[in-house]
């Protein structure tokens, strides 16, 4: 018999540890429905673990838009940036980002995943320091232990800490901070202010992933800078929560841009955007402006739920559209989960190792797309699955 294929092997016995552990994951294929629910194997569920935060993926607006865009540029992009690959579609909704934030320069990514590795990688080097929040996105967190610069990791919203590792650094040392704008499991939002101040007070940069706070908070969306009353040095927007499409850029100063330019292999060997999600994109800025009752409509929900559920239940009071109900056990965390779908209501259990051991929790979310008696109904089924585990 030839003996066993090596990666085979590891493969098979990873499989059955995550499954011995009760950590195996599976995807399902859904259909979106209006008002804030899926389509899950015929069945529809009220949706309150998604992150179409402002009901944006489902807006006509942001469809119409995008078809626009198709008739007039295509499918593709058709290159990369640098070749053929940015359109008068992408330098529009460059501009339009630039405006709307306050930075000289905006860079398009094909994802904040690809965004964030693109930064680290070329700006960090061998002799460079990286302090990131402990809790920052799995995708700051890999590019920063590849990168040959020396990470730490401050404690979660700590600036006691953090001013702790900044006063001990090397003054001539090249020091960049990161941190979330609103932490995408937790739901809190990061002291920028006082993060900002200490950066500046020992010439570190400044980098905020506003993944999620970008569109839902600051006056009209603008994100958790505007809300802080800060400007990092770099500024990270996704496009696939609030905004409804996919994609990314980094704000950020002119040289920095050229910079990237030149040196960011994620930007350069990659295909542009198609220009027609661009142009979708331009859109959902625009409802941003013109429509706040979305975000009015969301802070509303957040304190219909909280008042709504039983006080004995742990749920995390935010003030974002991320409300963690924390379970701490994986599999209470599953049959909670579990009890609340045959209610009706889809919200995933959220594990290890996307959240610290014995931090398991049901990551609600909640929509501007959802109405008030579906929050009212959400609440009603939590408080008799909680009590029936
Ligand atoms: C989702 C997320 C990303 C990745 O963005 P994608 O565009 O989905 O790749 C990066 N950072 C944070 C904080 C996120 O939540």
């Amino acid at each position: 018999m030839p003996a066993a294929n090596p990666l085979a092997t590891r493969i098979r016995a990873a499989l059955a540890a995550r499954d011995a552990q009760g950590l195996y994951r599976h995807r399902q294929a859904i259909q979106r429905l209006d008002g804030g629910q899926i389509l899950v194997d015929g069945t529809p569920y009220h949706h309150f673990c998604g992150n179409d935060y402002l009901g944006l993926a489902e807006s006509s607006r942001l469809t119409e838009a995008w078809k626009r865009g198709l008739r007039r540029f295509g499918a593709g992009s058709g290159a990369s940036p640098l070749v053929t690959g940015h359109h008068q579609a992408h330098q529009q909704l460059e501009q339009t980002l630039c405006q709307w934030l306050g930075f000289e320069r905006a860079l398009l990514f094909s994802s904040g995943f690809a965004a964030n590795q693109a930064v680290i990688h070329a700006l960090m080097q061998k002799s460079d320091l990286l302090l990131q929040d402990r809790l920052n996105h799995a995708s700051l967190q890999e590019a920063g232990h590849l990168c040959p610069a020396t990470q730490a990791r401050f404690g979660h919203n700590d600036c006691d800490d953090l001013e702790r590792r900044l006063v001990r650094a090397d003054p001539e040392q090249a020091k960049l901070v990161i941190t979330e704008g609103v932490f995408s499991m937790d739901g809190d939002r990061a002291p920028l202010a006082d993060i900002a101040t200490l950066c500046k007070q020992h010439q570190a940069w400044l980098m905020v992933d506003d993944a999620h706070g970008c569109g839902v908070l600051g006056q009209q969306g603008r994100g958790s800078c505007d809300a802080a009353g800060i400007q990092p040095d770099l500024l990270l927007v996704t496009f696939g929560k609030a905004f409804g499409c996919a994609g990314a850029a980094l704000l950020c100063r002119h040289e920095v841009a050229e910079y990237l330019t030149q040196f960011a292999r994620h930007l350069i060997y990659s295909t542009a955007l198609p220009p027609a999600q661009a142009c979708a994109i331009g859109e959902a800025i625009d409802v941003l402006k013109q429509e706040p009752w979305r975000q009015q409509r969301l802070a509303q929900w957040q304190q219909l739920l909280q008042a709504t559920l039983d006080p004995d239940i742990p749920l995390c009071h935010t003030d974002t559209p991320i409300q963690p109900l924390m379970v701490s056990d994986s599999q209470r965390a599953l049959a909670l989960s579990e009890a609340l779908r045959r209610k009706g209501f889809w919200v995933s259990a959220i594990r290890p190792p996307t959240v610290p051991a014995g931090k398991a929790r049901l990551r609600i979310t909640l929509s501007a797309a959802h109405s008030e008696q579906q929050v009212r109904q959400l609440a009603a089924a939590i408080n008799e699955a909680w009590h029936e585990q």
